[in-house]
C-alpha cells in the first residue's frame, strides 16, 4: 500500500509562526522544493493526503470559507505542477474541543484510509511526515512509519525534549520523499510515471 500522511503548515507550506495561521490565500506561500517532492509521490503511484490542525477556525480567527479558499489554491498549484493530493483533511475545533479529529488524535487518519477502503492496520505501511512533536505522536499513534522535517516550527533542540523519536528526521518534504522512495518495496509504478509525462496537458 502507498499512503503518504502530510501535514501542511511547515512541510507542504511555509510555517506562519507560532501562534500564528494562514488566513488567506496571499499568506499562503510552497516551500522550495515541495511540489518536485509532490510529482515525484504522484508519478511513484502513492496516495497523497494532508491532515491539518486548523483551530484558528474554531477560534474565530479565519472563516472555513477562507480556509477553503487557501485549500483551492494549494490544489490548484499542485495539479498545476502534475501532482495530486488525494484529500484534505483538517481538524478545525477549538484545541479544547476534545474532538477525534485534532492531531495527535488519529480520527482523520481512519477517514483518509476508509475513503480508500483500508482499514487502520493498513497505516503501518503509511508513513506520517511533519514538522511538530504532535505530528510524529499523530504518525506513531496510527501506527505509521514517522518523518520530521526540519522546514517548519520544530528544530533538532525542540526535538531533544520531545517523548517520541521520529523513524526519520530530514531537511524538507523532498528529502523525506526521497527516503519513501527508497525504502519502497514495491517501486513498480513506472507505469504511472510514463502516462503522466506522455499526457503533456497537465490535466
Ligand atoms: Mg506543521
Ligand atoms: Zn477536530
Amino acid at each position: 500500500m502507498k499512503v503518504v500522511f502530510l501535514d501542511r503548515d511547515g512541510v507542504i507550506n511555509e510555517f506562519p509562526g507560532n501562534g500564528l495561521y494562514v488566513t488567506k490565500v496571499s499568506g499562503f506561500h510552497f516551500l522550495p522544493r515541495t511540489l518536485k517532492a509532490l510529482k515525484l509521490l504522484t508519478d511513484a503511484g502513492y496516495h497523497i493526503f494532508v491532515i491539518s490542525n486548523q483551530a484558528g477556525v474554531g477560534k474565530g480567527v479565519f472563516s472555513k470559507d477562507k480556509l477553503d479558499k487557501i485549500t483551492a489554491h494549494m490544489l490548484k498549484g499542485v495539479k498545476a505542477a502534475g501532482a495530486r493530493i488525494d484529500d484534505v483533511f483538517y481538524c478545525t475545533c477549538k484545541s479544547s474541543a476534545g474532538c477525534h479529529c485534532r492531531k495527535p488524535r488519529i480520527g482523520n487518519i481512519i477517514k483518509a484510509l476508509k475513503g480508500i477502503d483500508k482499514p487502520l492496520d493498513a497505516a503501518r505501511h503509511a508513513y506520517f511526515v511533519g514538522d511538530t512533536e504532535g505530528d510524529i505522536k499523530t504518525g506513531k499513534n496510527a501506527g505509521c512509519k514517522t518523518i520530521f522535517t526540519l522546514s517548519g516550527r520544530e528544530d533538532q533542540e525542540y526535538m531533544n525534549r520531545w517523548d517520541v523519536r521520529p523513524d526519520h528526521t530530514v531537511e524538507d518534504l523532498y528529502d523525506a520523499v526521497a527516503i519513501i522512495l527508497k525504502e519502497d518495496p514495491y517501486p513498480s509504478r513506472e507505469r504511472g510515471r510514463r502516462a503522466s509525462q506522455g499526457s503533456g496537458s497537465g490535466l
